[in-house]
């Protein structure tokens, strides 16, 4: 099945499919993430697509659909997350077809709610892990053992440059005036689950398996 966790930037979607990624095996694939990847590799499209980034800008939907084709190349698994995309409607409907053609098609969007005032506290404590990208949270959710990544045993965390001040005030307004209408096109097909999330992380994780519960993908 494929899912979509949809939210603003900083709402929750990576860490949660970081959890289910563990616990269930599903495959988390996070189109930020698979962008940041390309900036470290200092391929062509990382180099192409850096300053964008970086200014909080979206990535052009072409760069994004070809990604997410890839996606669909390497292998398969029972159950996807998308986290992160689509991010406009054009994104949508294209990934439709994306999907089809692989005989899928979105199976639940699980809308992650959060005021924007919880939003700017949780990015700006944002840690990533440099050698295996896990997200951690300095106050909220730090790492089991004071500077050590729960996963790899890395020991460098960084700060992503897109949680910095302009480049973030630039994403939320996306976010607002692009991002938010995707919700309406899952909406009217009537596959939205919301869920509060800007709760505890342990707490918004059973609402999340609760969600996924009902529909019987996981007991
Ligand atoms: P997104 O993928 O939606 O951008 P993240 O999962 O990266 O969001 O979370 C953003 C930040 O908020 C991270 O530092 C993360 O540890 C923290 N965080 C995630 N969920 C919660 C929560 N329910 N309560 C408090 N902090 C959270
Ligand atoms: P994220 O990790 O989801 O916060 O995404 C980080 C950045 O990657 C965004 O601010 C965009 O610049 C870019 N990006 C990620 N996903 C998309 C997408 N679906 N469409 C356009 N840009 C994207």
């Amino acid at each position: 099945m494929v899912f979509v966790f949809f939210g603003p930037p900083g709402s929750g979607k990576g860490t949660q499919a970081q959890y289910l990624v563990k616990k269930y095996g599903f495959r988390h694939i996070s189109t930020g993430q698979l962008l940041r990847q390309e900036i470290q590799n200092k391929t062509a499209l990382g180099l192409d697509i850096k300053s964008h980034i970086e200014a909080g800008e979206l990535v052009s939907d072409d760069v994004m659909l070809e990604l997410v084709k890839n996606v669909f190349k390497d292998k398969n698994s029972e159950h996807v997350i998308f986290d992160g995309f689509p991010r406009t409607v054009h994104q949508a409907i294209a990934f439709e077809d994306i999907l089809s053609v692989n005989n899928l098609r979105v199976d639940l969007v699980i809308n992650f709610e959060v005021s924007f005032d919880h939003l700017l506290e949780r990015v700006k404590g944002r840690l990533t892990c440099k050698t295996c990208g896990h997200v951690y949270h300095e106050i909220n959710n730090p790492p089991i053992k004071t500077g050590v990544c729960d996963f790899c045993h890395g020991v460098e965390f960084e700060k992503r440059n897109d949680d910095e001040d302009s480049a973030l005030k630039r994403r939320f307004e996306l976010y607002k005036t692009e991002t938010q209408t995707v919700k309406d096109f899952y909406s009217d097909r009537g596959i939205v689950v919301s869920i509060d999330a800007s709760l505890a992380v342990e707490t918004v994780k059973k609402n999340v398996e609760k969600a996924l519960a009902d529909l019987g993908i996981v007991s």
